[in-house]
């Protein structure tokens, strides 16, 4: 009998690469490549080190009802967390409890599985239809809960609200999260159903659409019933979890809306052109309505792309795993660097 017989043996999710040299193109975790909200630089500016002193308000209560008042609804009905990842891992910590297996697509973020694992849950993966897309009536079967982002990731694939009301409709004995940490990118919220349903939980981030994935903030939103249940979990793990800094900076990013809405449309933008772009040279792709695109090349293996792309100083993003491996997933930059990755790209091709 050794110690190592007790120990919680997991294999952890792998996160991008960030590298130290700051010239890197980095197209490779979906970061936001503007700068975050004017407000924010100047608050930060502004912050007193001797409140370091004290702890931090355990429930952002500042920023819980900034972000109330902007998405309509009571306090009580957000949770925040420190990242979405951290309000997806309590939720599963919270709701997932049933003896029944957990649905998600087998094409996804590549950390549900993980966190599944951990808290020995019982899972299973609904492969995604051949054109990527998930078939609601796969999860319209016995089950201990659903979780699926929207638009999906890696692919980028937006469902319609019908397609996930009919999931989260077929499924009210359970909770149903939806991950919607690219849905300012062009999509249509769940947010509005969760007044109908009790057993929608709608994961958001200020990681992606608001630049800030250094701050580490995401929130929840849902039924004050489902919130409080939350809540008595986080309390009962780590009280303070949010930082000082992260709340009242936070509170800046979402007074901004001018400049939030601005630099979505940008990306947007830039996305369009580079499908265009993509296509011209011998990608195909899913409809992407994220901050990246999932492409594959007519002829050239995506593993020899990534390394030529890598050599020159540009990352994007590749697993080498079954059904995803001739992709690379590849963030959507300012223009300049999209256009060093297209001018990489056409040298590729030719080599
Ligand atoms: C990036 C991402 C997250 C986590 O983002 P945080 O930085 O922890 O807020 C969660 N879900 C999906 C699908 C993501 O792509």
């Amino acid at each position: 009998m050794s110690w190592e017989n007790n120990v919680r043996r997991v294999i952890p999710y792998v996160a991008g690469e960030q590298p130290k040299n700051k010239n890197v193109i980095k197209l490779n975790t979906n970061e936001c490549p503007y700068p975050p909200a004017p407000g924010v630089e100047d608050k930060k500016r502004e912050l007193d080190c001797g409140d370091l002193r004290l702890y931090p308000d355990t429930d952002a209560s500042t920023l819980r009802s900034e972000l109330a008042r902007y998405y309509g609804v009571r306090d009580e009905q957000i949770f925040i967390g420190v990242g979405s990842d951290d309000v997806i891992s309590m939720s599963f910590m919270t709701f997932f409890n049933g003896r029944a297996p957990i649905l998600f697509p087998d094409v996804t973020y590549s950390f549900y599985d993980v966190w599944a694992k951990l808290y020995r849950i019982p899972y299973e993966q609904i492969p995604l239809k051949e054109d990527w897309h998930i078939d609601p009536s796969d999860y319209k079967k016995e089950n201990g809960g659903i979780i699926f982002p929207n638009p999906n990731a890696p692919t980028g694939l937006l469902e319609s609200l019908d397609t996930v009301e009919s999931i989260i409709a077929a499924n009210k004995d359970v909770v149903v999260i939806v991950d919607e940490a690219y849905i300012d990118f062009c999509g249509k919220s769940a947010l509005p159903l969760i007044e109908k349903y009790d057993n929608l939980l709608v994961v958001q981030t200020f990681s992606k659409s608001r630049a800030m994935a250094g701050l580490r903030v995401g929130f929840a939103i849902g039924n004050e019933k489902l919130i409080k249940y939350l809540n008595d979990v986080k309390f009962s793990f780590n009280s303070y979890t949010m930082n000082r800094p992260a709340q009242v900076l936070g509170v800046e990013a979402v007074r901004d809306d001018a400049y939030f809405k601005d630099i979505c449309g940008r990306i947007i933008n830039t996305r369009e052109w580079v499908k265009k772009e993509l296509t011209r040279l011998n990608f195909s792709f899913p409809d992407s309505s994220a901050n990246f695109i999932f492409a594959m090349h007519k002829n050239k293996p995506a593993k020899e792309i990534f390394t030529a792309l890598r050599e020159r100083e540009i990352y994007v993003r590749y697993w080498n795993k079954p059904r995803i491996d001739n992709y690379l997933r590849i963030t959507i930059g300012t223009d300049d660097e999209m256009k060093a990755l297209i001018n990489a790209l056409e040298e590729i091709s030719i080599s």
